[in-house]
């Protein structure tokens, strides 16, 4: 089994919200045969379950707002520890998105003796991912809460390209075009990252 999982792709995905982020993030997912978690999905399925943990998320989540660092690093670490995950590898969606996380996120692979293989940017622009999410109508996607998110996106998340180039981890991938175009780069990265 040390074979499998030594050759697990083990990811991130970047992007503004409305990139296309999350239907990308399934098909990649479903072609490396790693496992995909959205830290969205996580909080949204908590929610939907009533748990202490989605009373917590809620209010923040429908104000665009952020989920607390220390919740969302130790939700990730659990999961990353799994052992689907060490078998399989992992696609990450929606996770590191402050440099507390991304710090985090370091030290969970290190203490699980494990390595990132790529960070990929899924690159859209602002005006082309607000059209986007006005036209997705999720019930988080009000004016206001897609604003805040953006701009969150900006201060918090969009520092952590250079966190990831620091490291030789970062690709950037043009997020426009057909969704199979847009898949087909994402693979020839993750394809070409894998060696
Ligand atoms: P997403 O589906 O990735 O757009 O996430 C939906 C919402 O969940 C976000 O707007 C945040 O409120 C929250 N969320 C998801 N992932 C994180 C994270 N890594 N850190 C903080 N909040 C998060």
């Amino acid at each position: 089994m040390a074979e499998v999982s030594s050759s697990a792709v083990r990811m991130v995905i970047l992007g503004r919200q409305g990139s296309g982020k999350g239907t990308q993030s399934l098909r990649l997912a479903e072609t490396f045969g790693c496992v995909h978690v959205s830290t969205g999905d996580v909080l949204r399925a908590a929610v939907a379950a009533g748990t202490e943990l989605g009373r917590q998320a809620q209010e923040i989540m429908d104000a665009g707002g952020l989920v607390g660092d220390d919740v969302m690093n130790g939700i990730v670490a659990e999961r990353l520890a799994q052992p689907d995950i060490e078998a399989h590898g992992v696609l990450l969606d929606g996770f590191p998105r402050t440099a507390d996380q991304a710090d985090a996120l370091e030290r969970i692979l290190t203490d699980l003796g494990r390595t990132l293989t790529v960070a990929v940017n899924l690159d859209v622009p602002v005006e082309e991912v607000k059209t986007r999410m006005m036209a997705r109508g999720r019930e988080d996607d009000t004016p206001e809460a897609i604003d805040r998110r953006l701009a969150l996106y900006e201060e918090q998340t969009a520092p952590l390209l250079d966190w990831f180039g620091a490291r030789g981890l970062l690709a950037t991938v043009d997020g426009s075009g057909s969704e199979d175009e847009v898949f087909e780069r994402l693979a020839e990265v993750v394809r070409t990252r894998l060696g």
